[in-house]
Protein backbone atom coordinates (compact mmCIF):
# COMPACT_ATOMS: atom_id res chain seq x y z
CA UNK A 1 0.00 0.00 0.00
CA UNK A 2 1.18 3.10 -1.10
CA UNK A 3 1.00 7.21 -0.65
CA UNK A 4 2.08 7.85 -4.19
CA UNK A 5 3.46 11.13 -5.23
CA UNK A 6 4.59 12.65 -9.22
CA UNK A 7 6.76 15.41 -7.90
CA UNK A 8 7.55 17.77 -11.87
CA UNK A 9 7.14 14.66 -13.25
CA UNK A 10 7.34 14.64 -17.15
CA UNK A 11 8.51 12.76 -20.19
CA UNK A 12 10.17 13.31 -23.42
CA UNK A 13 11.30 9.95 -25.31
CA UNK A 14 14.32 11.58 -26.59
CA UNK A 15 15.98 15.19 -26.15
CA UNK A 16 14.60 17.53 -28.75
CA UNK A 17 10.70 15.91 -29.14
CA UNK A 18 8.22 17.50 -27.61
CA UNK A 19 7.02 16.60 -24.27
CA UNK A 20 5.21 13.17 -24.38
CA UNK A 21 4.13 14.11 -21.15
CA UNK A 22 4.27 17.95 -19.75
CA UNK A 23 5.70 18.35 -16.16
CA UNK A 24 2.97 18.43 -13.60
CA UNK A 25 2.95 17.44 -10.09
CA UNK A 26 0.37 14.85 -7.97
CA UNK A 27 -0.30 12.87 -5.27
CA UNK A 28 -2.04 10.27 -4.99
CA UNK A 29 -3.38 9.25 -1.38
CA UNK A 30 -3.10 5.55 0.17
CA UNK A 31 -5.66 3.29 -1.40
CA UNK A 32 -7.63 5.57 -2.97
CA UNK A 33 -9.52 5.22 -6.97
CA UNK A 34 -8.15 7.28 -9.74
CA UNK A 35 -8.25 7.35 -13.51
CA UNK A 36 -6.66 8.54 -16.21
CA UNK A 37 -8.60 10.14 -18.79
CA UNK A 38 -8.15 10.94 -22.23
CA UNK A 39 -7.96 10.28 -25.64
CA UNK A 40 -5.29 7.93 -27.59
CA UNK A 41 -2.10 9.18 -27.25
CA UNK A 42 -2.47 12.14 -24.68
CA UNK A 43 0.08 10.48 -22.92
CA UNK A 44 -1.59 7.76 -20.20
CA UNK A 45 0.71 4.52 -20.56
CA UNK A 46 3.78 7.08 -20.51
CA UNK A 47 2.55 8.10 -17.26
CA UNK A 48 1.57 4.97 -16.05
CA UNK A 49 4.56 3.27 -17.26
CA UNK A 50 6.65 5.74 -15.23
CA UNK A 51 4.71 4.87 -11.82
CA UNK A 52 5.50 1.31 -12.20
CA UNK A 53 9.21 1.80 -13.66
CA UNK A 54 8.81 0.29 -17.33
CA UNK A 55 9.92 3.81 -18.22
CA UNK A 56 12.28 6.86 -16.31
CA UNK A 57 11.05 9.45 -16.58
CA UNK A 58 13.31 12.63 -18.52
CA UNK A 59 11.89 15.24 -15.53
CA UNK A 60 10.93 14.91 -11.69
CA UNK A 61 10.43 12.38 -9.01
CA UNK A 62 8.51 9.29 -8.21
CA UNK A 63 7.50 8.83 -4.35
CA UNK A 64 6.06 5.96 -2.58
CA UNK A 65 4.89 7.25 1.10
CA UNK A 66 7.89 9.71 0.36
CA UNK A 67 10.64 7.52 -0.65
CA UNK A 68 12.04 8.55 -4.14
CA UNK A 69 11.76 5.29 -6.21
CA UNK A 70 12.28 6.82 -9.39
CA UNK A 71 15.68 5.11 -10.18
CA UNK A 72 13.95 1.51 -8.95
CA UNK A 73 13.66 -1.14 -11.37
CA UNK A 74 9.62 -2.55 -11.92
CA UNK A 75 10.14 -5.64 -10.01
CA UNK A 76 11.28 -3.89 -6.89
CA UNK A 77 8.14 -1.64 -6.86
CA UNK A 78 5.66 -4.50 -6.12
CA UNK A 79 2.97 -2.65 -8.73
CA UNK A 80 0.42 -4.81 -10.12
CA UNK A 81 0.24 -3.68 -13.68
CA UNK A 82 -2.27 -5.01 -16.16
CA UNK A 83 -2.33 -4.18 -19.88
CA UNK A 84 -5.00 -4.01 -22.47
CA UNK A 85 -3.44 -7.05 -23.91
CA UNK A 86 -3.83 -9.98 -20.85
CA UNK A 87 -0.60 -11.25 -19.92
CA UNK A 88 -0.72 -14.77 -19.52
CA UNK A 89 1.75 -18.03 -19.27
CA UNK A 90 -0.30 -19.83 -22.07
CA UNK A 91 0.87 -23.27 -21.37
CA UNK A 92 0.83 -22.81 -17.71
CA UNK A 93 -2.39 -23.56 -15.64
CA UNK A 94 -4.41 -20.64 -14.16
CA UNK A 95 -2.77 -22.10 -10.41
CA UNK A 96 0.61 -21.53 -12.04
CA UNK A 97 0.04 -18.87 -13.45
CA UNK A 98 -1.11 -17.16 -10.69
CA UNK A 99 2.02 -18.76 -8.28
CA UNK A 100 4.72 -17.40 -10.59
CA UNK A 101 5.34 -14.39 -9.01
CA UNK A 102 5.90 -16.41 -6.07
CA UNK A 103 8.04 -19.28 -7.43
CA UNK A 104 10.45 -16.66 -8.56
CA UNK A 105 11.28 -15.39 -4.79
CA UNK A 106 11.19 -19.33 -3.47
CA UNK A 107 8.04 -19.29 -1.40
CA UNK A 108 7.71 -21.92 -0.16
CA UNK A 109 4.82 -24.48 -2.30
CA UNK A 110 2.62 -24.87 0.72
CA UNK A 111 2.40 -20.97 1.32
CA UNK A 112 2.57 -20.15 -2.28
CA UNK A 113 -1.01 -22.51 -2.79
CA UNK A 114 -2.17 -20.67 0.10
CA UNK A 115 -2.19 -17.31 -1.14
CA UNK A 116 -3.08 -18.27 -4.52
CA UNK A 117 -6.52 -20.62 -3.76
CA UNK A 118 -6.87 -17.04 -1.72
CA UNK A 119 -6.11 -15.02 -4.83
CA UNK A 120 -8.40 -16.84 -7.64
CA UNK A 121 -11.14 -17.30 -4.81
CA UNK A 122 -11.49 -13.24 -4.46
CA UNK A 123 -11.23 -13.03 -8.24
CA UNK A 124 -13.62 -15.33 -9.19
CA UNK A 125 -11.48 -18.53 -10.59
CA UNK A 126 -11.28 -20.66 -7.86
CA UNK A 127 -13.28 -23.26 -10.43
CA UNK A 128 -10.60 -22.96 -13.17
CA UNK A 129 -7.18 -23.43 -11.28
CA UNK A 130 -6.47 -26.65 -13.17
CA UNK A 131 -7.24 -25.26 -16.41
CA UNK A 132 -4.65 -24.18 -18.43
CA UNK A 133 -4.71 -20.49 -19.13
CA UNK A 134 -5.08 -20.15 -22.93
CA UNK A 135 -8.52 -22.05 -22.63
CA UNK A 136 -9.90 -19.04 -20.59
CA UNK A 137 -12.23 -16.23 -22.22
CA UNK A 138 -10.29 -12.91 -22.04
CA UNK A 139 -11.95 -11.01 -19.28
CA UNK A 140 -10.99 -14.54 -17.15
CA UNK A 141 -7.25 -13.73 -18.70
CA UNK A 142 -7.22 -10.34 -17.57
CA UNK A 143 -8.03 -11.70 -13.83
CA UNK A 144 -5.40 -13.70 -14.34
CA UNK A 145 -3.26 -11.42 -15.35
CA UNK A 146 -3.97 -9.25 -12.32
CA UNK A 147 -4.16 -12.26 -9.97
CA UNK A 148 -0.43 -12.42 -10.50
CA UNK A 149 0.10 -9.00 -9.85
CA UNK A 150 -1.69 -8.96 -6.25
CA UNK A 151 -0.41 -12.41 -5.54
CA UNK A 152 2.53 -10.76 -3.94
CA UNK A 153 1.26 -9.85 -0.22
CA UNK A 154 3.33 -6.31 -0.12
CA UNK A 155 1.77 -4.52 -3.09
CA UNK A 156 1.96 -0.79 -3.31
CA UNK A 157 -0.53 -0.19 -5.72
CA UNK A 158 -2.58 -1.47 -8.70
CA UNK A 159 -2.26 0.02 -12.47
CA UNK A 160 -4.78 -1.05 -14.88
CA UNK A 161 -3.93 0.42 -18.66
CA UNK A 162 -6.80 -0.08 -20.64
CA UNK A 163 -8.03 -3.32 -19.13
CA UNK A 164 -11.57 -3.75 -19.91
CA UNK A 165 -10.77 -2.55 -23.80
CA UNK A 166 -10.95 -5.98 -25.08
CA UNK A 167 -13.65 -7.03 -22.51
CA UNK A 168 -17.37 -7.79 -23.51
CA UNK A 169 -19.30 -4.41 -22.44
CA UNK A 170 -21.67 -7.23 -19.57
CA UNK A 171 -18.63 -8.44 -18.23
CA UNK A 172 -16.86 -4.66 -17.82
CA UNK A 173 -19.48 -4.29 -15.21
CA UNK A 174 -18.86 -6.86 -13.77
CA UNK A 175 -15.08 -6.87 -13.79
CA UNK A 176 -15.33 -3.01 -12.30
CA UNK A 177 -17.56 -4.46 -9.55
CA UNK A 178 -14.76 -7.11 -8.48
CA UNK A 179 -11.69 -3.89 -8.97
CA UNK A 180 -13.71 -1.83 -6.37
CA UNK A 181 -14.20 -4.26 -4.08
CA UNK A 182 -10.58 -5.75 -4.20
CA UNK A 183 -9.64 -1.43 -3.67
CA UNK A 184 -11.64 -1.40 -0.46
CA UNK A 185 -10.59 -4.60 1.41
CA UNK A 186 -6.97 -4.92 0.57
CA UNK A 187 -7.13 -0.61 0.72
CA UNK A 188 -4.71 -0.66 -2.80
CA UNK A 189 -4.37 2.37 -3.97
CA UNK A 190 -5.95 1.43 -7.65
CA UNK A 191 -5.09 4.06 -10.66
CA UNK A 192 -7.50 2.99 -14.14
CA UNK A 193 -6.64 3.99 -17.69
CA UNK A 194 -9.02 4.43 -19.71
CA UNK A 195 -10.30 6.96 -23.08
CA UNK A 196 -13.73 5.89 -21.80
CA UNK A 197 -15.68 8.96 -19.72
CA UNK A 198 -18.63 6.54 -18.48
CA UNK A 199 -15.56 3.77 -17.10
CA UNK A 200 -13.70 6.47 -15.39
CA UNK A 201 -16.43 8.53 -13.98
CA UNK A 202 -18.48 5.21 -12.31
CA UNK A 203 -14.87 3.60 -11.00
CA UNK A 204 -13.01 6.93 -9.46
CA UNK A 205 -13.37 8.92 -6.63
CA UNK A 206 -10.72 11.12 -8.50
CA UNK A 207 -10.33 11.93 -12.57
CA UNK A 208 -7.07 12.86 -14.21
CA UNK A 209 -8.46 14.50 -17.20
CA UNK A 210 -5.64 14.59 -19.91
CA UNK A 211 -5.18 15.97 -23.08
CA UNK A 212 -2.29 16.51 -25.35
CA UNK A 213 0.25 15.22 -22.86
CA UNK A 214 -0.99 17.80 -20.37
CA UNK A 215 -2.83 17.15 -17.08
CA UNK A 216 -5.87 19.54 -17.74
CA UNK A 217 -7.99 18.93 -14.71
CA UNK A 218 -7.98 16.46 -11.63
CA UNK A 219 -11.20 15.97 -9.33
CA UNK A 220 -14.06 14.37 -8.22
CA UNK A 221 -16.68 13.40 -11.24
CA UNK A 222 -19.18 15.85 -9.56
CA UNK A 223 -16.88 18.74 -10.39
CA UNK A 224 -15.52 17.60 -13.15
CA UNK A 225 -18.74 17.83 -14.64
CA UNK A 226 -20.03 20.82 -12.49
CA UNK A 227 -17.08 22.85 -13.28
CA UNK A 228 -14.92 21.65 -16.46
CA UNK A 229 -11.70 23.96 -16.39
CA UNK A 230 -11.22 23.95 -19.99
CA UNK A 231 -13.49 23.63 -23.09
CA UNK A 232 -12.19 20.04 -23.59
CA UNK A 233 -12.77 19.07 -20.01
CA UNK A 234 -16.38 20.42 -20.96
CA UNK A 235 -16.49 18.40 -24.33
CA UNK A 236 -15.04 15.30 -23.17
CA UNK A 237 -17.02 14.93 -20.05
CA UNK A 238 -20.94 14.67 -20.30
CA UNK A 239 -23.06 14.02 -23.09
CA UNK A 240 -24.27 15.70 -25.10
CA UNK A 241 -21.26 17.63 -24.70
CA UNK A 242 -21.33 20.94 -23.06
CA UNK A 243 -22.16 24.46 -24.78
CA UNK A 244 -19.88 27.28 -25.45
CA UNK A 245 -20.72 30.35 -27.23
CA UNK A 246 -18.55 32.85 -28.46
CA UNK A 247 -19.21 36.17 -25.74
CA UNK A 248 -17.88 39.46 -25.88
CA UNK A 249 -17.39 41.84 -22.81
CA UNK A 250 -19.10 45.07 -22.30
CA UNK A 251 -19.98 47.08 -19.57
CA UNK A 252 -18.67 44.71 -16.93
CA UNK A 253 -20.81 42.09 -18.60
CA UNK A 254 -19.75 38.88 -20.41
CA UNK A 255 -22.34 38.35 -22.86
CA UNK A 256 -23.64 36.31 -25.93
CA UNK A 257 -24.62 38.83 -28.86
CA UNK A 258 -28.37 37.23 -30.23
CA UNK A 259 -29.20 36.64 -26.92
CA UNK A 260 -29.41 37.65 -23.35
CA UNK A 261 -27.07 35.28 -21.76
CA UNK A 262 -24.82 37.19 -19.57
CA UNK A 263 -22.33 37.26 -16.79
CA UNK A 264 -20.62 39.14 -14.57
CA UNK A 265 -16.93 39.68 -16.01
CA UNK A 266 -14.62 39.16 -13.03
CA UNK A 267 -11.85 41.71 -11.78
CA UNK A 268 -9.45 42.03 -14.63
CA UNK A 269 -10.67 39.30 -17.16
CA UNK A 270 -8.45 40.95 -19.34
CA UNK A 271 -7.95 40.38 -23.12
CA UNK A 272 -8.84 36.69 -25.33
CA UNK A 273 -11.19 34.62 -26.85
CA UNK A 274 -14.56 34.61 -24.23
CA UNK A 275 -17.19 32.14 -24.30
CA UNK A 276 -20.19 31.58 -21.43
CA UNK A 277 -20.32 27.90 -21.16
CA UNK A 278 -23.15 25.53 -19.86
CA UNK A 279 -24.56 21.94 -19.36
CA UNK A 280 -27.30 21.11 -21.75
CA UNK A 281 -29.07 19.52 -18.44
CA UNK A 282 -28.73 23.26 -16.78
CA UNK A 283 -31.18 25.03 -19.35
CA UNK A 284 -34.92 25.56 -18.59
CA UNK A 285 -37.72 25.65 -21.20
CA UNK A 286 -39.15 28.94 -20.44
CA UNK A 287 -42.03 30.62 -22.18
CA UNK A 288 -41.82 34.24 -20.94
CA UNK A 289 -38.60 36.38 -21.89
CA UNK A 290 -36.48 33.08 -22.67
CA UNK A 291 -32.63 33.84 -22.88
CA UNK A 292 -32.29 32.22 -25.95
CA UNK A 293 -34.90 31.47 -28.32
CA UNK A 294 -34.45 29.89 -31.44
CA UNK A 295 -35.76 26.57 -33.39
CA UNK A 296 -35.76 22.55 -32.98
CA UNK A 297 -33.29 21.58 -35.37
CA UNK A 298 -32.71 17.86 -34.18
CA UNK A 299 -34.22 15.57 -31.52
CA UNK A 300 -32.74 12.41 -30.18
CA UNK A 301 -32.65 10.49 -26.88
CA UNK A 302 -30.12 9.85 -23.92
CA UNK A 303 -31.99 7.14 -21.63
CA UNK A 304 -35.52 8.54 -20.97
CA UNK A 305 -34.00 12.31 -21.93
CA UNK A 306 -34.83 14.55 -24.96
CA UNK A 307 -32.08 16.16 -26.68
CA UNK A 308 -32.64 18.63 -28.75
CA UNK A 309 -29.94 20.59 -30.68
CA UNK A 310 -31.32 24.47 -31.22
CA UNK A 311 -30.89 26.87 -33.65
CA UNK A 312 -30.97 30.42 -32.56
CA UNK A 313 -29.45 32.49 -35.16
CA UNK A 314 -25.93 31.73 -36.14
CA UNK A 315 -25.64 29.43 -32.51
CA UNK A 316 -26.56 26.16 -32.19
CA UNK A 317 -26.67 24.43 -28.62
CA UNK A 318 -27.71 21.30 -27.08
CA UNK A 319 -30.26 21.00 -24.06
CA UNK A 320 -30.74 18.29 -22.41
CA UNK A 321 -34.54 18.07 -21.30
CA UNK A 322 -35.91 15.19 -18.77
CA UNK A 323 -38.35 12.28 -20.29
CA UNK A 324 -42.21 13.38 -20.64
CA UNK A 325 -41.78 16.32 -23.51
CA UNK A 326 -42.36 15.78 -26.64
CA UNK A 327 -40.59 18.05 -29.07
CA UNK A 328 -40.38 18.14 -33.00
CA UNK A 329 -38.03 19.56 -35.64
CA UNK A 330 -38.90 22.82 -36.09
CA UNK A 331 -40.83 23.63 -32.68
CA UNK A 332 -39.82 27.70 -31.39
CA UNK A 333 -38.32 26.60 -27.99
CA UNK A 334 -36.97 29.18 -25.61
CA UNK A 335 -34.65 28.47 -22.45
CA UNK A 336 -32.66 30.22 -19.70
CA UNK A 337 -29.49 29.10 -17.70
CA UNK A 338 -29.65 29.92 -13.70
CA UNK A 339 -26.52 32.47 -13.55
CA UNK A 340 -24.91 29.81 -11.30
CA UNK A 341 -24.85 27.38 -13.76
CA UNK A 342 -22.92 30.12 -17.16
CA UNK A 343 -19.60 29.48 -16.81
CA UNK A 344 -16.84 32.19 -18.18
CA UNK A 345 -14.03 30.90 -20.32
CA UNK A 346 -11.36 32.47 -21.65
CA UNK A 347 -8.97 31.16 -24.74
CA UNK A 348 -10.81 27.64 -23.26
CA UNK A 349 -10.00 28.47 -19.97
CA UNK A 350 -12.41 28.48 -17.42
CA UNK A 351 -11.75 31.89 -15.44
CA UNK A 352 -15.96 31.99 -13.41
P1 LIG B 1 -1.89 7.05 -24.52
O1 LIG B 1 -1.56 5.90 -23.63
O2 LIG B 1 -2.67 8.13 -23.84
O3 LIG B 1 -2.58 6.61 -25.76
P2 LIG B 1 0.99 7.28 -24.84
O4 LIG B 1 1.48 7.57 -23.47
O5 LIG B 1 1.13 5.88 -25.32
O6 LIG B 1 -0.52 7.76 -24.98
O7 LIG B 1 1.72 8.23 -25.87
C1 LIG B 1 1.89 9.62 -25.65
C2 LIG B 1 2.70 10.21 -26.79
O8 LIG B 1 4.03 9.70 -26.75
C3 LIG B 1 2.17 9.89 -28.17
O9 LIG B 1 2.34 11.03 -28.98
C4 LIG B 1 3.04 8.74 -28.62
O10 LIG B 1 3.16 8.76 -30.02
C5 LIG B 1 4.37 9.08 -27.97
N1 LIG B 1 5.15 7.85 -27.67
C6 LIG B 1 4.71 6.78 -26.97
N2 LIG B 1 5.71 5.87 -26.88
C7 LIG B 1 6.78 6.36 -27.52
C8 LIG B 1 8.12 5.90 -27.75
N3 LIG B 1 8.53 4.70 -27.29
N4 LIG B 1 8.94 6.72 -28.47
C9 LIG B 1 8.53 7.92 -28.92
N5 LIG B 1 7.30 8.42 -28.73
C10 LIG B 1 6.41 7.65 -28.04
MG1 LIG C 1 -2.03 3.86 -23.84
Amino acid sequence: MAEITLETLGHRYAPGLPYALRPFSMTWQDGGTYALLGPSGCGKSTMLNIISGLLRPSDGRVLFDGVDVTERDTGKRNIAQVFQVPVIYRSMTVAENLGFPLVCRGVPAARIRRRVDSIAERLGLARHLKRPAHALSADQKQLVSLGRGLVREDVAAILLDEPLTVIDPQLKFELRRILKEINEEFRLTTVLVTHDQTEAMTFAKEVIVMNLGEVVQAGAPRALFERPATEHVGWFIGSPAMNFLPARQESGRVTVPGTTLSAAAPEGLGEGRLSLGFRPEHARVVSESPQVAGQVERIWFEGSDEVVALRAEALTLRVRLPGGRVLATGDRLGISVPPENLLIYRDGRLVA
